[in-house]
């Protein structure tokens, strides 16, 4: 199946903001709408749009749409993405004014099970929870299922005398292109077609309440900057017993004072002595795994890589260990004694004949 790139759909830039999006969309959403359009494919064209826009205007989802393409909500079979959860509302209604236009595709209202929408939560980590991994208390905001009426906003159920139970009304719109019967969600029962003696006063009618809870999460080992972590179904609650979202964990891993990390392999800057560079030392280098001792050769340069073979990150998905570089630094000693004085004027004698950019300075001279 050949699918079009959503940010081609939308006619917009991969750098496109927010703001870019929804405009491109709205554009698009009032060439094509299928009541309004006299186009012969507006139905099919209109449907793109709207799910490149549903992909492209969720942060989480957009991410994930840039790393996997539309292989990333491929796990939705045949049909596709599946953007049935997802809320036009705000886009639809200065488009055709308030009353909660329903755009459903076939004949659902929206009595139909919805799946809850998705959450992205920043999590910071420092370099050592991103390392080996740890537990981690998260703070979530989210909407879950009343449990006091079970979603259904109201106690002594009856079907809705405004819509008798369908959940939509038809009304007449007069829009900037002229006048025209739509069907739109019941504003007494918000689509429901139940009616209730009395509402909940727990979720005030709305089948949902906000909850603030800290829930645990293990951070596998391995992680790094941008990594995120799905939370399946932690997500808002469903509408209609609809199965709620899903929340994404995207980390942020705090520099370390001494570790340079570079994928899976961390980088140690050592400085030495020039009398160490000069004759060669063993010096002890921590490690993330524990310290070991490297014998650094004669003659060492500033710059020179060590590789220390296992001593970097495990992968968080093949636990196979990236490698630690050491990287030398001589350090010129910046306050020296009468006596070090007199050995570096001693030292001064040597010339640097051996070296080869030298020599070929010294050709210009
Ligand atoms: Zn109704
Ligand atoms: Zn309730």
């Amino acid at each position: 199946m050949n699918k079009r790139d959503y940010y081609e759909v939308l006619g917009v830039s991969k750098s496109a903001s927010e703001a870019e999006i929804k405009s491109a969309f709205r554009k698009l959403a009032k060439k094509y709408h299928p009541d309004v359009s006299k186009e012969p494919d507006a139905a099919e064209k209109f449907k793109e749009a709207q799910e490149a826009y549903a992909v492209l205007s969720d942060e989480s989802k957009r991410r994930q749409y840039d790393q996997y393409g539309h292989a990333a909500f491929d796990n939705n079979g045949a049909g596709g993405f599946d953007f049935s959860g997802f809320d036009f509302s705000d886009i639809f209604s200065d488009l055709f004014g308030d009353g909660g236009f329903n755009f459903g595709f076939g004949s659902h209202g929206s009595s139909r099970a919805t799946k809850g929408r998705d959450k992205l939560v920043q999590v910071d980590l420092t370099f050592e929870e991103a390392v080996f991994g740890c537990k981690k208390i998260v703070n979530l905001d989210v909407n879950e299922v009343c449990s006091e009426c079970d979603g259904k906003g109201g106690k002594g159920e009856s079907s809705c005398s405004r819509c008798h139970g369908s959940g939509t009304v038809t009304t007449e719109q007069r829009t900037m292109f002229g006048t025209f019967m739509s069907r739109s969600t019941c504003p007494e029962c918000n689509g429901r077609g139940k009616s209730y003696k009395e509402r909940c006063s727990k979720c005030r009618g709305t089948g949902k309440v906000n909850v603030n809870k800290n829930i645990e999460v293990k951070i596998p080992a391995g992680v790094d900057t941008g990594n995120q972590l799905r939370l399946s179904g932690k997500g808002e609650a469903g509408s209609n017993g609809g199965p709620n979202g899903d929340v994404y964990l995207e980390f942020n891993v705090q520099k370390h004072e001494i570790y340079e990390r570079d994928g899976n392999d961390i980088y140690l800057e050592l400085p030495i002595t020039m009398a160490e560079a000069a004759l060669g030392c063993k010096r002890d280098v921590p490690t993330i795994h524990g310290s070991v001792k490297l014998t650094i050769k004669d003659g060492a340069q500033s710059g020179d890589k060590y590789r220390l073979k296992g001593k970097g990150i495990e992968d968080v998905h093949s636990y196979r260990k990236g490698d630690m570089y050491v990287v030398i630094s001589v350090v010129t000693p910046k306050k020296l004694t009468r006596e070090q004085k007199k050995l570096f004027e001693s030292l001064a004698k040597t010339d640097l004949q051996d070296d080869l950019k030298y020599r070929k300075i010294e050709k210009y001279l």
